[in-house]
């Protein structure tokens, strides 16, 4: 399967009409491919284009957060984010500037990318639960869904046909499998890995729609950056909805925030900032924004004081009924009915009157005499929908048999139904039996849209957990060899790209065996545990430290010298020779061995580094133990 969509891609891409960088992008993708390439060359190539030069500075600033001083300058822009981020960002701004419009038909070019700076915006800001740095989160976000764009691109008629039938994402996703050979995840997948993105990102993009059926282990790095995206997506897609259809999608975005370990109380706040952030880069990229003034309300959603009796007792409740009828017959007519249907009535009399009900409790159904369909009743009508107590109200008309041509605006201003002033009723039982089905649907509804949002905090809770100790080592409290092992992986990628130094150490306690004989094996226990305290407390924060196994630990230090990794293995060294093990009333000198060596560009990969500090470890033993050895002159 995979291998088809590389064959298939393969074609794609001779064809030539795939989405690609341009420009002053494409020159900055080329130049920091080379190994070696000077600050003052790419400052230069950015300053030929202004635009990338002022969003790149932006963007270093926001990222730089203000603690410090203002970032002035583009080189010192470049710095701050180093070549492998200014890379993505530039590809990021590139593909957005060259593909704000197409030949599909039924492609929305801005809404897609409006939707897609949502989502790298949103995985930007949750980069921690996605273990990955923050500018990756956001062009991975940016780009996740770059596949549907692609088809867009190269298929533009068949593809908008297909679009036309309006599937949900998996229907889609099978369409396009079998109309044009891999679909739009795939495709989104080929393309990062075209542009030279690390593997991790191109597998959590293939998978991110459905991460439940991703093949991850539980706690991988790889799952926690699908499950990133997935969330960010979600926000995206909630921003560019219309206004009725977002209601529906907020439950599966706390699910989504859950999955991340993120609680109900956080997902409100979060939105808000990248809204607010979204506004600002959507005006600096020219993508339309909204103003999303009725956030809070959408997400927060407070349950209503007087529903939360649940579920079956809430289509129990009699209906509360606002009238707002001038006309006196007809008022006291329909008073009289509901009230024997056994309904709970409030009178007004004009629309003031009408408005102080609605303040001081919301109504389950809104009748409002109309006397034509004119400008005054749409407004009124406008007006009353407006309100908080009349947002959801089932709204019905009350309107003279000569206006019922008008009918059609009166729906369209707000009305949920429609009633002549002379019913009969069987019309009038039969439009209260309407509002008693919808109401009660309504109900059940919002009560379980509530009820999803509420568990979803103890579902984060659990899962936050479940992430946790899925990366720990239950003995040390290190991360353990797997996730140490992904964190290496991905040092590895980011090195070998951004042509920085990166060591690795392996180290040994010596003689363990001889302790655990000696001692007893808790007292082993207890001297691993005190040993990996010893190792952290040597450490800076940007350094893996990780139970390799037995006695063994690994040290990954990106941005680390041979010379660096070397005086770092020689403090540790001294601490643990300073340190004492063991416990009250028994403590004991240990020792320990290192070995350690850097990358090197002929590594072919991550393995031949740590194979290169294991032998160096070895020796550190033949040598005598209680020592460092590097696997060149230092
Ligand atoms: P050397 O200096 O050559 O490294 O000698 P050593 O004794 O440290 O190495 P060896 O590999 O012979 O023995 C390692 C011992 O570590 C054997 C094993 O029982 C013990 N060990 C591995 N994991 C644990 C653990 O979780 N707890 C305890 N207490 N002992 C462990
Ligand atoms: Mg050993
Ligand atoms: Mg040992």
């Amino acid at each position: 399967m995979i291998q088809d969509a590389k064959m298939r891609f393969a074609t794609l891409k001779a064809g030539g009409m795939l989405p690609s960088p341009k420009g002053v992008a494409l020159a900055v993708l080329e130049l920091t491919q080379k190994n070696d390439v000077s600050l003052a060359t790419l400052t230069h190539l950015v300053q030929t284009d202004p635009a990338m030069a002022g969003r790149i500075l932006r963007y270093a600033n926001a990222a730089h957060g203000g603690s410090l001083r203002h970032i002035a300058s583009l080189a010192h822009a470049i710095v701050f984010l180093g070549l492998f981020r200014v890379r993505q960002i530039a590809l990021g701004f590139s593909l957005i500037d060259n593909y704000r419009s197409g030949a599909c038909a039924n492609f929305d070019y801005l809404g897609y990318w409006t939707a897609s700076l949502a989502a790298g915006i949103a995985a930007q800001q949750v980069a921690a639960q996605a273990q990955c740095p923050p500018d990756e989160s956001f062009t991975c976000g940016l780009l996740s869904g770059i596949g549907r764009l692609a088809l867009a691109t190269v298929f533009p008629a068949e593809y908008g046909e297909l679009l036309a039938l309006g599937l949900d994402d998996a229907a889609l996703r099978d369409a396009e499998a079998g109309q044009f050979g891999l679909d739009h995840a795939d495709l989104s997948g080929e393309l990062l890995e075209e542009w030279g993105l690390p593997e991790i990102f191109h597998q959590a993009v293939r998978h991110h729609e459905t991460p439940s059926a991703a093949p991850f282990p539980a706690g991988s790095r790889a799952q926690a950056l699908t499950a990133a995206l997935h969330y960010a997506t979600r926000v995206g897609q909630l921003l560019v909805l219309d206004p009725a259809q977002r209601w529906e999608r907020v439950p599966s975005l706390y699910q989504a925030a859950a999955q991340l370990g993120l609680e109900d109380t956080q997902v409100p706040p979060l939105v808000e900032t990248v809204i607010a952030l979204w506004q600002d880069w959507g005006r600096e990229l020219r993508l339309p924004t909204r103003d999303f003034s009725d956030i809070h309300d959408l997400l927060s959603s407070p349950p209503e004081p007087a529903r939360e009796a649940g579920l079956s007792s809430l289509s129990m409740l009699p209906l509360r009924v606002t009238l707002l009828i001038k006309d006196a017959d007809l008022l006291r007519g329909l008073a009289e009915a509901l009230d024997a249907m056994g309904l709970l009535v409030d009178l007004a009399g004009n629309r003031e009157g009408a408005l102080r009900i609605l303040e001081r409790d919301p109504c389950d159904v809104l009748m409002v005499e109309l006397p034509d369909g004119g400008e005054d009743s749409v407004e009124l009508l406008r007006d009353l929908r407006s309100r908080e107590g009349g947002k959801l109200a089932y709204c019905i008309v009350l309107i003279p048999p000569e206006s019922e041509a008008s009918v059609a605006t009166l729906m369209l201003a707000g009305a949920s139904d429609y009633l002549l002033s002379n019913y009969s009723e069987a019309a009038l039982l039969a439009r209260i039996n309407a509002a008693q089905r919808v109401v009660a649907l309504q109900g059940a509804v919002r009560a379980e849209r509530e009820s999803v949002i509420r568990s979803s905090g103890e579902w984060a809770r659990s899962n936050r957990r479940l992430l946790q100790e899925a990366h720990t080592d239950p003995l040390t409290r290190l991360y353990n060899r797997r996730y140490g092992m992904d964190r290496f992986a991905q040092e590895w990628s980011f090195s070998v790209h951004s042509s920085t130094a990166l060591s690795c150490l392996m180290l040994d306690i010596d003689h363990f065996k001889r302790i655990n004989d000696r001692h007893g094996h808790e007292v082993g226990d207890l001297v691993l545990t005190q040993m990996a305290r010893v190792l952290e407390g040597n450490c800076r924060k940007d350094d893996v430290v990780f139970r390799y196994g037995g006695e063994e630990f690994c040290i990954v230090g990106p941005n680390t010298t041979l010379r660096d990794a070397s005086l770092l293995a020689e403090r540790i060294v001294k601490g643990v020779g300073e340190s004492r093990f063991g416990r009250e009333g028994l403590t004991f000198p240990v020792t320990l061995s290192v070995g350690l060596a850097t990358r090197e560009a002929a590594d072919p990969d991550m393995d031949a580094l740590l194979a290169r500090a294991d032998r160096a470890l070895y020796a550190a033993k033949e040598g005598g133990r209680n020592r460092v050895v590097a696997d060149r002159p230092v």
